[in-house]
């Protein structure tokens, strides 16, 4: 999968700014936020979507996807007010990077339905 953006900002081929990361995930700013906090949480293995995920990556990649969520939300102060997690899912879900990855967004006040 070397021609997968989110693969090269996880081999530090693409510059990024990165915010958290362990042996499992990375987590950088999007480069287009929809929010004063807008981050994506990836894992560090190319996984197409959450749809393609195996039951090995469920028990032990999105344990440590939301673990570092938490962690982010803490550290930039948004779990008082609230923030989204956002999971875009193939061509109807709106996913447009096909490497699995979950927006953290926070710093405003959110709308429903999400459109
Ligand atoms: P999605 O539409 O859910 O697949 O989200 C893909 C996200 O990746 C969008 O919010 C883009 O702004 C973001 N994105 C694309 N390329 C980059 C990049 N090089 N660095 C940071 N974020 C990116
Ligand atoms: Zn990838």
């Amino acid at each position: 999968m070397s021609e997968c953006i989110f693969c090269k900002i996880v081999k530090g081929e693409i510059p990024t700014t990165i915010l958290y990361e362990d042996d499992k995930v990375v987590a950088f700013k999007d480069i287009n936020p929809m929010a004063p906090s807008h981050l994506l949480v990836i894992p560090r293995k190319h996984i197409k979507s959450i749809a393609d995920a195996t039951d090995g990556d469920v028990q032990e990649i999105l344990p440590a996807i939301f673990k570092a969520i938490n962690h982010l939300a803490t550290e930039l102060g948004l779990s008082e007010e609230g923030f989204r997690i956002v999971n875009n899912c193939g061509k109807q879900g709106g996913q447009t990077v096909d490497h699995l990855h979950f927006h953290l967004l926070g710093g405003r006040q959110m709308m429903w339905p999400p459109g």
